[in-house]
Formats: C-alpha cells, sequence, structure tokens
C-alpha cells in the first residue's frame, strides 16, 4: 500500500497545544498549510463541485474533536465511541461517510486523543463497577484506524495506552479494509481488542474499494492478526447485489475456507451487510467517477426515506438464506452474528 502524501493541510490552530499536533506539523513541515478556524465546516471544500471529490480526498485536516457523544449499540459493540479520525484516504463508492458529509469525507485526524481514550477509560470502569460488565466500544465507525495509524500510530499508541492501566476493563473494537498490521503485532494487547477486517470479492474491491487492500492481502493479515492473539471478525460488507452475485461471493466464502489459517477458522465470527446507497452517492459517483460502475439499481433497491436507498426485501431474504446456508456450509462451527 503506498504511503500516504497529502497535497495539502488543513488545521485547527490549537492542534500545536497537543502532542501529536506537534508531532503531524513536524512530519509535514513541507507540505502546504492552510489555518481554518473549524474542522468542521471548511468553506472553500463544501463549495467545491462533485467532481473535485478524488483530489479533495487527497487533503488532510487536522483538528480537534469536540463532540463526544457515546452512542449505545447492540451488535459486536456496546458504544459506537466518535475517536481519532474521522473519513478516509480511499475511495469506495459506497462509503457511507460520503453519505453524512457528501463531498467532505475526506480525512481528519483528531490530535487530543487522551481526552477521548480517557472518556473510554472512565466509561469501561463505570459499566464494570456499576454492572460488572466488561462492555466493548467501536472505535472504528467513523473512519479506518488500520490506514489512521500508518500516519498517526494511532492504533499502536491507543492498544499501548488502553491497556497499559492496571484496573484497565473493557474491549475495543474496530474494522478495517486494510492489511498493514505489522505494527500492532507484538504489541500486549491481552485479548481485549477486536479487529473485525471486512472483505468483499476481489472483483468488486477493484470495480468498487478504490485505495483499500487486496483480498489476498487482507486474508494475510487476517492470519497474522490471529496468530498475535488478536480476536477476529469478518464483516462480508457490504454485499453488493451485481447480476453474478451468488457466483462471487459463494467463491469469496470458499476462498475464506482455503486460505484462512485453522486458528481462525476455529474462532471467527461473522458479520453481514447489505449495502445501503443513497443520492448523494449516484450524485457525486456519476461526476467524479463517470465510467465506474453505477451501484444504484432501480429495480433491485427501494427508498428508505431522505434520499437513501436499500435493497428490496425479496433480495435480502434471498442475500440472508444463501449467506446463513454457505456460511454453515463452508464455517459449520462459527457464529453469524447479524445478517442486516
Ligand atoms: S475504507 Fe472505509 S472509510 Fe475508507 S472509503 Fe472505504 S468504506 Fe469509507
Amino acid at each position: 500500500m503506498k504511503t500516504f502524501n497529502p497535497q495539502a493541510i488543513y488545521f485547527e490552530k490549537n492542534i500545536c497545544e497537543y502532542e501529536l499536533g506537534k508531532e503531524l506539523l513536524k512530519k509535514y513541515e513541507n507540505i502546504p498549510k492552510f489555518e481554518i478556524s473549524n474542522h468542521n465546516n471548511i468553506e472553500e471544500m463544501r463549495t467545491k463541485q462533485n467532481k473535485e471529490f478524488p483530489y479533495m480526498k487527497q487533503n488532510l485536516i487536522i483538528g480537534t474533536r469536540k463532540a463526544h457523544k457515546f452512542v449505545p449499540n447492540h451488535k459486536v459493540s456496546d458504544y459506537l465511541v466518535p475517536y481519532t479520525s474521522s473519513g478516509c484516504t480511499a475511495i469506495c463508492l459506497y462509503c457511507y461517510l460520503v453519505c453524512n458529509f457528501n463531498k467532505c469525507s475526506y480525512l481528519r485526524l483528531f490530535v487530543n486523543r487522551e481526552e477521548m481514550l480517557n472518556r473510554i477509560l472512565k466509561a469501561s470502569n463505570k459499566d464494570f463497577n456499576q454492572n460488572n460488565k466488561e462492555s466493548v466500544f467501536e472505535i472504528g465507525s467513523n473512519s479506518d484506524l488500520v490506514l489512521e495509524n500508518t500516519i498517526t500510530g494511532n492504533l499502536v499508541w491507543t492498544i499501548n495506552s488502553f491497556l497499559s492501566n492496571p484496573n484497565q476493563k473493557g474491549f475495543l473494537t474496530f474494522p478495517t479494509k486494510f492489511d498493514m498490521v505489522d505494527t500492532i503485532l507484538n504489541l500486549d494487547h491481552k485479548g481485549k481488542i477486536i479487529v473485525r477486517v471486512s472483505v468483499n470479492p476481489e472483483d468488486i474491491i477493484n470495480k468498487v474499494e478504490f485505495g483499500t487492500s487486496r483480498l489476498s492481502d487482507r486474508i494475510n493479515a487476517i492470519n497474522k492478526l490471529s496468530q498475535a492473539g488478536y480476536k477476529i471478525g469478518i464483516l462480508i460488507a457490504p454485499v453488493i447485489f451485481l447480476d453474478n452475485w451468488q457466483e462471487l461471493y459463494g467463491n469469496l466464502i470458499k476462498t475464506l475456507e482455503d486460505q484462512l489459517s485453522p486458528e481462525v477458522k476455529k474462532n471467527v465470527f461473522f458479520e453481514v451487510i447489505f449495502m445501503t446507497y443513497s443520492y448523494v452517492h449516484i450524485k457525486i459517483n456519476e461526476e467524479a467517477f463517470p465510467n465506474t460502475i453505477n451501484l444504484y439499481d432501480k429495480n433491485k433497491m427501494t427508498g428508505r426515506g431522505r434520499g437513501k436507498y436499500m435493497y428490496k426485501n425479496e433480495l435480502r431474504k434471498e442475500g440472508e438464506k444463501f449467506f446463513k446456508e454457505y456460511l454453515s456450509k463452508h464455517f459449520p462451527n462459527n457464529k453469524i452474528v447479524y445478517i442486516v
């Protein structure tokens, strides 16, 4: 995977009050910089045309995170936690961050990481003391922390800092589409980090997930992480119902069975998520990537409010049946946490 070299840095002035802020300013001292008052509202970016989307992704925005609301969740984690980044340098044509941030789904880094991790530590201790429960905190719902780690080292810092406290409680989890995991393999993670690697058929990665890691590299990363003692989940996500979806996903599941280590196969769990799409995606993708596949299929999709689309119920049911059957055939002892 190529190192990310930003074309320009947009930064909030107070980042130099933080250790990571200083580090990043030094690291990118030769890159053009523009001071901004708020990473949430960069007028110059908001007014850019949709077709400029891929160039906007070459910028790096650095600020501090101001909103810290934990959102209760009931899937793999107990809470979704805003953490050290949002957005990403890759371009997946369906990325839900695009629909949340419109054109502004470029990578934003937040340098007040001590404050954010302290909030998690406090919440995890509270849950343990009040409910005798070790909660799971999802720290990667707004970005890809494996990718971010190649720029900030934040994943290494987070795992070390989270687990260095002798009274530490709870677990951290994050999903990724990247394979650059070597820097976390030797950390003393104490089995309290759950890495969920997202996979798709290679054909879909090529056509839709630009700038992410190859399927074979993601599978290698899973095997390495498992060998290093990490708890592993596999997200088959998002499932895209192309015309030959059964063949594509059937082959994907067989490939996983063939290439995952016995250790992974013993313990891994699955999540399956069907793609959702939106009017914002349609507009940006047709203007920024006119030659790419059109993921909106009016025969297979239906509206679900506010310019958003999902696959029709009959297709979702067919998909659910397919994944249940295929996964239980090839991974008979593994849990499917949900199919949505
Ligand atoms: S890797 Fe994840 S965060 Fe980045 S563009 Fe793809 S879906 Fe979005």
